[in-house]
């Protein structure tokens, strides 16, 4: 018979995986007792007893642990920080993240670990679809230590999948090269890079992307996969199944991943990471069904070198469902945006993803692409806020207004805040590569230096 899933956890009854939680905290919050100096401070200033910490419900009482305080941590205790709980000797590989705040930030691996985010990897890798004997193009960006790269590529070849690690580095050209040469079935990337990469086919290797080998596409990243008509474009473009997976540098590689339903991503990793979803404002922990909005907090639960306790991960987040034909028991999500990215115009959150959500709506009538722009200081303004979004080539004169007009409706129905869209032609905004495609323009402000 088929395996439904990777690991047969990801089909545990609900209440089943939560005692395999408790008892795998128990042992985690001992660990760090003994080992994390970062740790043991926390709780000797919180006053915090760790045998009061016996179920779920009670992390409530441990502090959640901030980026800030992970930056701290790195600059106070180099190179890895004073939350680095194992021997620095069993330390096998350092990865770091962009940072959206600039500097990288460090994460370090032992041997168990690279297991440990290899095994979440499969589940999510599987869940997209991808099975042992298929042929991944790695188009994730290979460099800079960056989790898309090395860490993808330990885990395709985990559970047996062949990984070609080009890399958005290399470039369009390389990759569809590599495409073209080694006949890859499957691909993984950002998804806008990879709807970029598929207009190019025809230019590069003579072929449209279509008529390509590529079946399977698993994106992640950045959001956009879970947008519909991102979607669809990307698989009409490689006539391919496309699914969407994320997860975080801090806690891992990727660990929440679509299944055939392709109706959120599944909370693939109750055994490994502990998720709960707090309201951003009070910090309070909600409890989940579907339409909950909230930003995720991960506790890890099998980490050696730098294990975190209730991190808060400033990604929000909407419960999609909380069951699935799949048979997975995990619930699913589609991420909102992120803490670092939102916008507060008049007291409301507004999220440049869901912005530009909507214009992708308008599609043929815009290209899909937009910026935000920012002309005021920090995050908030009391609006309007300034949306440029590309219109479609076909749209000419007097449908332009039309076209604006139709825009700012459904902006301030959908988001409740008040937009002025300015429409520029197509082609205005560079092309996705390497890096993501940032959706703020920040233009100084007038009277500002
Ligand atoms: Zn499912």
């Amino acid at each position: 018979m088929d395996r439904v899933c990777w690991n047969p956890i990801e089909q545990l009854d609900w209440k089943e995986a939560r005692k395999v939680q408790e008892q795998k905290l128990a042992t985690q919050l001992r660990y760090l007792a003994e080992r994390s100096i970062f740790y043991q401070r926390r709780f000797r200033a919180a006053g915090i007893a760790l045998d009061a910490i016996r179920h779920v419900e009670d992390l409530e009482r441990i502090p959640f642990t901030t980026k800030q305080e992970l930056r701290d941590s790195l600059k106070e205790g180099p190179p890895l920080g004073l939350h680095l709980a194992a021997d620095p000797r069993s330390v096998l590989q350092i990865q770091s993240s962009s940072g959206t705040t600039g500097s990288p930030s460090y994460v370090g691996l032992t041997r168990r670990d690279i297991e440990t985010w290899s095994e979440m990897g499969a589940r999510v890798y599987f869940a997209n679809g991808f099975r042992p004997g298929d042929v991944c193009l790695h188009a994730f960006s290979m460099s800079k230590g960056f989790v898309g790269g090395v860490p993808v590529l330990q885990i395709l070849l985990s559970m047996g999948v062949a990984d070609i690690p080009v890399g958005a580095d290399a470039g369009t050209e390389r990759l569809l090269r590599a495409a073209f040469d080694q006949r890859p079935n499957a691909l993984t990337g950002t998804p806008y890079f990879l709807l970029y990469l598929g207009e190019k086919a025809r230019e590069v290797v003579g072929v449209d992307a279509r008529d390509l080998w590529v079946r399977k596409i698993s994106v992640g990243g950045e959001p956009g996969g879970g947008i519909p008509s991102v979607r669809q474009k990307i698989e009409e473009l490689w006539n391919a199944d496309v699914r969407e997976m994320c997860g975080g540098t801090d806690l891992g590689c990727t660990y929440w991943a679509e299944c055939e339903d392709k109706s959120g991503m599944h909370y693939l990793c109750p055994d490994l990471i502990l998720v709960e979803i707090i309201d951003p404002a009070t910090g309070e922990v909600q409890e989940v069904c579907p339409g909950l909005k909230g930003e995720l907090v991960y506790t890890a639960l099998e980490r050696e070198a730098s294990p975190l306790l209730r991190f808060r991960t400033g990604d929000h987040v909407e419960v999609t469902g909380t069951d699935c034909r799949c048979g997975r028991t995990g619930y699913k999500i589609r991420v909102v945006g992120r803490t670092d990215d939102m916008l507060i115009v008049k007291g409301v959150n507004v999220f440049p993803t869901a912005i530009k959500d909507v214009v992708a709506s308008f599609e043929p009538r815009t290209t899909g692409a937009m910026k935000v722009v920012v002309d005021f200081p920090g995050h908030s303004t009391q609006g309007p806020l300034k949306v440029r979004v590309e219109h479609g080539d076909s749209v000419k004169g007097g449908e332009l207004a039309t076209l604006k007009a139709d825009v700012e409706k459904k902006l301030r129905d959908a988001l409740s805040f008040r937009p002025e869209v300015e429409l520029v032609p197509p082609d205005t905004f560079e092309k996705p590569g390497v890096q993501k495609v940032s959706l703020i323009e920040r233009v100084p402000v007038v009277g500002e230096g």
